[in-house]
């Protein structure tokens, strides 16, 4: 457009300078907000007009200055863009099958920056010197790679090689080796952009039960990635918005709908309706599935619960006895990133997991951080997040703090963020569970205003960040265990609630956890708890398939643990009375993974069913053991699982209507904000945002972060930030 000028990165964003006619400068501005950079994200354009030229004679692009400009975000890691594809694939380009072509529109950025700002010296690229050809490229401002850090080629970039267990195979193709190893029903460990994966053919049920049992992991689904959004049509229903978001550059694993006669083994998600869902996102990949007409399992490389392995070390210590070949490339992994998963509803994408592909990218925030904030997140599906002016960091997903292990990518992870962006917290925010290690990291740590948040609270107030509201709402907190401010284990509350407090307004009625952390793992125990109080001793009688399973000991000695009141803390969880239904129709005595009961009450549910069960309420109480006497009432009679599981959703749903009809008629609020783990199941969302939409609400539910405790860190920035303002920390 015949402009000069200057263009630098400086703490708020990208500056730029130009001078030129005034149709030609509006235009500019014009086109940068309709046709951005593809990596770009435009929060804000502000443009100062008429200031003194500078008679500048020609456009350049000035080096950003490192000090103290760490306020601007490092990208998220992307997949390989169209113009990439074509290069990989094209015989004449000089990149052809290279595994590692990237360009500035795609590649990974955040899995290799180790420090700030971002270039390639403080990348894990910085081992590999850049031919002439790449050199050139990388400094054309007008060829694709100008300044593309991870640039590389054949000649000067990262390799792959491929191994078994003892050393390195060479001679045969890679590529085309692996491929047959693949097919042949073998299990490779592939490392990726954020970490490993293990991959096996997921038409083949023999090798997907071998990967089962080798990994610990009997019944969690696995992720699938698929040549094409082709391949994936043949196998789940793809709508357009869910097509959209597997073609996007994040690349996410999206939770889609089994067709009714998808010929996948059923042990690749046992028991779900639900596929996850994944297309190619490095060059590894496309040239991995070219000509696989079948999905390959492609599930995170750890044993059971432990954190993705990321090192080569790791990977050959750790998958010795999982994986039978490797591949590995030498481009080291600075940072250990999930496959983020992401479902879609209301033809909206929601968060499940947020990692790869969105994190390290921050949530803008309505809100204004003064002081700058890390907030610790809660125990299971960690994150952290770092908050100052109107930006939250929040992290990637890190995974259930149990462990050593993750504990240490935990607390790397935020010494790391605190680099990257150099935020020296004021304020510590954390979740009042003493024994969280989130919550144990916080007290530690010398310095920083400790502000402790409860767990709810945390939850509504990060459904509300996301969706950037503020002031009072009627806040809807369905989850499964969260420390409560009297002590016990809350889960089923009904909050009036802003930023600064949350007021307990009612909740689910207490219930003996018998068995703690057991009960959690074991449904029956619920089950049995919710019966025993809904009929008393006499429950043993009642003629259920659930009792003929229960033996008189297990009987005797959960009902002496209750009455004793030994190890059965008490709870007002929806999460778990969600447990006992499964536990009650049978479904599950014990769960394989957090969540399972309730996953599998929600695919077996009738959704068309109109009838349901009342909950009792008095005062700030509700007693599902009304819900609890319908049930067996209609297991005594016959009825189908189907259906009592539909009616039991829908009784869920209605108590939720009726909550805030009541809160609304009493406080005048008619804004309900949803969170909480329980809302990840759809059909009770869906049910839940029908009602309350239909009775004038409006209602808000999480899409940026997740409704599970992956969102909790957001929350707690929300809350702490809003004490700190107002001089209340405690
Ligand atoms: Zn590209
Ligand atoms: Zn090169
Ligand atoms: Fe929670």
């Amino acid at each position: 457009m015949s402009l000069t000028g200057r263009v630098r990165n400086n703490v708020n964003g990208v500056l730029i300078d130009v001078e030129g006619t005034a149709l030609a400068i509006q235009r500019f501005v014009n086109e940068i907000g309709s046709h951005p950079p593809p990596l770009s994200q435009i929060d804000s354009i502000e443009c100062k007009e008429n200031l003194p030229p500078a008679g500048y004679p020609d456009f350049l692009i000035l080096e950003s200055s490192s000090a103290g400009d760490r306020a601007l975000p490092v990208s998220a890691d992307f997949g390989t863009c169209g113009e990439c594809v074509r290069e990989l694939f094209d015989q004449r380009n000089r990149r052809y099958r290279y595994p590692f072509i990237n360009c500035t529109n795609c590649g990974p950025r955040f899995t290799i920056v180790e420090d700030v700002p971002y270039d390639r010296a403080r990348t894990t690229m910085r081992h590999f010197k850049m031919c002439h050809e790449c050199r050139t490229e990388y400094e054309d401002p007008l060829d694709r790679r100008f300044h593309a850090e991870p640039i590389a080629c054949a000649t000067c970039g990262p390799r792959i090689y491929l191994r078994d267990h003892g050393q390195e195979l060479r001679g045969a193709d890679v590529i085309s080796y692996a491929q047959e190893l693949l097919r042949a029903g073998k299990i490779l460990a592939i490392k990726g952009i954020g970490g490993y994966h293990l991959a096996c053919d997921a038409r083949s049920n023999e090798a997907v039960n071998r990967l089962r049992q080798r990994k610990y992991r009997e019944d969690k689904p696995f992720a699938l990635m698929g040549r094409t959004i082709d391949v994936v049509r043949q196998h789940c229903s793809v709508s357009e918005v869910e097509a959209k978001v597997l073609l996007s550059s994040n690349r996410p694993i999206v939770l889609l709908e089994r067709k009714a006669g998808c010929s996948l083994p059923e042990s690749i998600a046992p028991n779900v309706k639900t596929l996850g869902f994944m297309l190619p996102y490095a060059p590894l990949h496309y040239l991995l599935m070219e000509k696989m007409a079948d999905p390959l399992v492609m599930t995170s490389a750890n044993v059971s619960d432990e954190p993705i392995c990321y090192s080569d070390e790791d990977a050959r210590l750790r998958l010795a006895n999982i994986a039978d070949y490797f591949l590995f490339h030498d481009r080291e992994i600075n940072i250990r990133t999930d496959d983020s998963v992401v479902r879609v509803f209301d033809e909206k994408a929601v968060m499940v997991r947020r990692s790869r592909g969105y994190a390290p990218a921050p949530v803008r925030t309505s809100f204004s951080v003064s002081r700058p904030i890390l907030a610790c997140g809660a125990e299971l599906k960690s994150t952290f997040c770092l908050a100052r002016d109107h930006y939250a960091y929040l992290s990637h997903h890190i995974g259930d703090l149990e462990n050593f292990e993750t504990l240490m990518s935990f607390k790397e992870g935020i010494s790391h963020f605190q680099q990257l962006y150099g935020i020296e917290p004021e304020l510590v925010a954390y979740d009042l569970h003493p024994d969280y290690l989130s919550t144990k990291y916080a007290q530690a740590l010398d310095g920083p205003e400790k502000i402790g948040v409860q767990h709810h609270h945390a939850h509504i107030a990060s459904c509300m960040a996301d969706n950037a509201i503020d002031g009072e709402v009627i806040g809807i907190a369905m989850d499964g265990l969260g420390f409560g401010l009297d002590g016990k284990l809350w889960g089923g509350e009904f909050l009036l609630a802003d930023f600064m407090t949350a007021e307990r307004v009612a909740h689910l009625s207490y219930m003996p956890l018998a068995g703690g952390a057991k009960a959690v793992r074991e449904p029956w125990r619920l089950a049995a708890v919710y019966l025993h109080q809904a009929f008393g001793n006499g429950c043993t009688l009642l003629k259920l398939d659930f009792n003929s399973r229960l033996t008189p000991r297990k009987w005797a000695s959960l009902r002496s643990m209750v009455a004793a009141g030994v190890n059965s803390p008490e709870t007002s969880s929806m999460g778990r009375l969600f447990d006992a239904m499964a536990g009650l129709l049978c479904l599950r005595d014990t769960v394989n993974y957090e969540g399972q009961a309730a996953i599998e009450l929600e695919s077996i549910a009738d959704h068309d069913v109109k009838e349901f069960y009342e909950f009792l309420i008095s005062g700030s109480e509700i007693s599902a053991l009304t819900v609890i006497k319908g049930v067996v009432r209609d297991l005594l009679d016959g009825v189908s699982h189907a259906e009592i599981s539909g009616k039991f959703h829908l009784s869920v749903a209605n108590l939720i209507l009726r909550m805030a009809q009541r809160i609304k008629a009493e406080h005048g609020l008619n804004r309900v904000a949803l969170s909480g783990g329980v809302f990840q199941n759809m059909l009770l969302l869906k049910h839940v945002c029908a009602l309350l939409r239909a009775a004038g609400f409006e209602v808000f539910t999480h899409r940026r972060v997740p409704t599970n405790d992956g969102g909790i860190s957001l929350g707690q920035v929300a809350v702490a930030n809003a004490r700190a303002n107002s001089g209340r920390c405690h």
